[in-house]
């Protein structure tokens, strides 16, 4: 099984990467440091995560290291929605570049389709608690992107949260320079995403798996909420091959083709996870996890809900 992925760019995306999402930044530099040591080239990183620079000290110690070069490693960055004015896409940008120390990311993604009112609040939001929309449309977002490829900043742009339709929206863009290489969504078995899937492998458009093991860090968890990594169904997979619950999650991703990026601050799990290249699950295996769809979301984000791009409105 492939350890890479060809971009519609040319580049080789590492199928697995660290994500960094509620790491915190006493912890996260740490975290990047033992992921590059054990073997992983592609970082997941966001301005909205709020510890882009204590990931960039970790990547720049293991440079400094010599233990990888800059080419070695995919770096993968996104735009926050408050910055979808083309004129603020290039500042938002460098910002991430300085606080990651590079001069360059190898992907940049818009984070969600959703523009939200410029200004210091990255959630600025009305008093019923829903965001505070801007008037821009990701259309032209996605010329600001295009202008940082031109510029060098970034290797391949992508879309992040974006469904069919909004994606079909940006490939028929008049004058559209650069295609979306990548769209990062929720991907797990209770929301397996058959037809986003399909839809973008069918447009050379590569997906990202975010969530990957159902985000039990997540802020707004609920005891009754459904676990993955405790599922008896997954549990009986995994003792089958010999292998843990989270590396099934992982494993089910890779050989679907998908890109996978699973968040751990800890030693042990982020060398488990990276322990996916070493068995194969079966055709029955995968049909059987497919059917454990369903359609159940980490990452609903509600208070974008009256929001005029909102992308979960519609079937995929
Ligand atoms: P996730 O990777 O599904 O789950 C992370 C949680 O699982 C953490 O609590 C982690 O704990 C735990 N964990 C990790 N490995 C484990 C293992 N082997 N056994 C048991 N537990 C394990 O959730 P996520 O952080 O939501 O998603 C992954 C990444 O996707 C994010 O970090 C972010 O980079 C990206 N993402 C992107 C978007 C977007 O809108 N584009 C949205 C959500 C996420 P410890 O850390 O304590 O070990």
């Amino acid at each position: 099984m492939a350890t890479h992925i060809l971009l519609n760019t040319g580049a080789k995306m590492p199928v697995l990467g660290l994500g960094t999402w509620k790491s915190p930044p006493g912890k996260v530099t740490e975290a990047v440091k033992l992921a590059i040591d054990a073997g992983y080239r592609h970082i997941d990183c966001a301005h909205v995560y709020q510890n882009e620079n204590e990931v960039g000290e970790g990547i720049q110690q293991k440079i400094k290291e010599g233990l990888v070069k800059r080419e070695d490693l995919f770096i993968v960055s996104k735009l926050w929605c408050t910055f979808h004015e083309k004129s603020l896409v290039k500042q938002a940008c460098q910002q991430t570049l300085s606080d990651l120390k590079l001069d360059c990311l190898d992907l940049y993604l818009i984070h969600w389709p959703m523009g939200f009112k410029a200004g210091s609040e990255l959630f600025p939001v009305d008093d019923r608690g829903l965001v505070l929309p801007d008037n821009t449309c990701f259309l032209d977002t996605w010329e600001g992107m295009e202008e940082l490829v031109d510029a060098g900043m970034v290797k391949a742009i992508g879309v992040s949260n974006f469904n069919h339709e909004q994606i079909e929206a940006l490939l028929n863009k008049p004058g559209l320079k650069y295609q979306p290489a990548n769209n990062q969504v929720e991907c797990h078995p209770y929301l397996t995403q058959e037809k986003l899937l399909d839809y973008c492998m069918s447009k050379g458009i590569s997906l990202t798996a975010y969530s990957p093991l159902g985000s039990p860090d997540r802020p707004w968890a609920k005891p009754e909420d459904p676990s993955l990594l405790e599922d008896p169904k997954i549990k009986a997979i995994a003792e089958k091959h010999k292998k843990t619950a989270a590396q099934v999650l992982l494993r089910f991703q890779i050989q679907r083709g998908i890109i996978t990026i699973p968040k751990s601050i800890t030693p042990q799990r982020i060398e488990e996870n990276f322990k996916v290249f070493d068995f194969d699950l079966d055709g029955e295996d995968i049909k059987n996890i497919l059917s454990f769809n369903r359609n159940w979301r980490v990452c609903p984000m509600h208070w974008g809900l009256e929001h005029k791009d909102y992308p979960f409105n519609t079937e995929y």
